[in-house]
């Protein structure tokens, strides 16, 4: 054949693609974990994705049973039921609301509504990595902030949030911040740092960041931290209508398999945000269950509690082993390992306990671990006797 034409690889369709496209790489979502639920059934220790070993509500999966009779039908493209539900427990305007195919989704429409090519988006060094993802796919360019020093990773769970190790640099993000700048990415707290920064700090931070800087707050593990200095950011948007506050049903709800996330914003931001959203991007029977989740307070207070008392037992287990860990207001600690990390990861893995390897963030001297049950954590220690140098 004289004319073969293109070689239609992945080389090929990449160099069709959008130019914020070409250069990016695929959410790296950790382990092949179907492969190895089947290698290892029962016995498999999940600590790598910090899901809530709890689960949700009974009244999730009540409601989850109920939908079941129809679906055949469309889910309510508004979501007006858990919207108001949502509403009514963060005392907000249903037109605040906007909710998501998990959190993740928000976080890469708000960078494809609000940032293009030529803008530039900001967040820290070691801030969640959807950001990146979010920033490139929408062609605009991304302005890292150096973080906080790494210093000693042994202090305690009450290091101020202002010499949090690794934590956002809140001084450093502003002076980030130029002309070209549309949007500002936080998390608050971080993954995969684990770190936070206090209510003041917030407070200041938006009031010296220009009016037309759209500042985005991810408090993924909002439920979960209980620092006295932790204060959300919801408050603020009565302040600020540049303020976007995203949450999400993944971990301290135990819904993480539904995909569910919301923003809270002002009303015409939301607005704004509509356009691009798919009509039926929630679907019914995580609507039901989201808003039965909401009811269950209680449900929600225990799994809290159950997780910050674990967060304190494996700190100190892991710290008797003479490991750092990093101060965390999560479900997740990170630790400072060192040069065997790889060695340790390998082994836990070879003895069925899965942790997310760091080395995407350039922290391949750190494990990232999941605070799992007293029982998972007890299997992890004892796989890490064993594997420790
Ligand atoms: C887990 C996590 C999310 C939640 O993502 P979903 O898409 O809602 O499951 C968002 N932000 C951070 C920082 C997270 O760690």
């Amino acid at each position: 054949m004289s004319d073969a034409g293109p070689v239609h690889d992945e080389a090929w369709f990449a160099s069709r693609a959008q130019p914020g496209v070409r250069g990016l790489k695929a959410y790296d979502p950790g382990h092949d974990l179907v492969a190895l639920r089947r290698r290892f059934g029962a016995g498999l220790v999940e600590l790598g994705s910090n899901e809530n070993p709890y689960g949700p509500s009974p009244d999730a999966r009540a409601a989850i049973l109920d939908q079941l009779h129809s679906l055949h039908r469309y889910p309510d493209p508004l979501g007006a039921g858990l919207k108001r539900a949502l509403a009514d427990k963060h005392c907000v305007q249903t037109e605040q609301l906007l909710l998501g195919n998990g959190s993740h989704e928000l976080l890469m429409q708000l960078a494809q509504v609000f940032a293009g090519p030529g803008d530039e988006v900001v967040f820290s060094r070691y801030g969640f990595a959807v950001f990146a993802l979010a920033t490139q796919a929408a062609g605009a360019t991304m302005r890292i902030a150096e973080a906080l020093p790494r210093g000693q990773a042994g202090s305690s769970q009450h290091t101020p949030a202002q010499s949090m190790p690794l934590g956002h640099d809140l001084a450093a993000l502003r002076a980030t911040l130029t002309p070209a700048t549309r949007l500002v990415y936080l998390a608050n707290p971080n993954n995969p740092t684990g770190t936070w920064f206090g209510g003041r700090a917030l407070a200041d931070f938006l009031a010296q960041v220009p009016g037309d800087v759209i500042v985005v707050v991810d408090e993924a593990y909002a439920e979960m931290a209980d620092a006295p200095d932790y204060a959300s950011a919801v408050p603020l948007l009565a302040r600020h209508a540049n303020l976007v506050v995203t949450r999400t049903f993944s971990k301290a709800y135990g819904l993480a398999g539904l995909r569910v996330g919301y923003l809270l914003a002002a009303p015409d931001l939301v607005a704004v945000m509509e356009r691009l959203r798919e009509s039926f991007n929630v679907n019914a029977p995580a609507l039901a269950a989201c808003e039965a989740a909401l009811g269950d307070e209680a449900h929600l207070q225990w799994v809290c509690a159950r997780n910050a008392e674990q967060r304190i037992a494996l700190t100190d287990a892991l710290r008797a082993r003479g490991l750092h860990v990093f101060p965390s207001q999560t479900n997740f600690l990170l630790v400072e390992s060192g040069d065997a990390t790889a060695a340790i990861e390998a082994g836990l893995l070879a003895r069925g306990v899965v942790l997310r390897p760091m080395s995407g963030y350039g922290l391949s001297d750190c494990l990232r671990i999941t605070v799992g049950t007293r029982e998972e954590n007890r299997r992890l220690l004892d796989a890490l006797d064993e594997v420790l140098p």
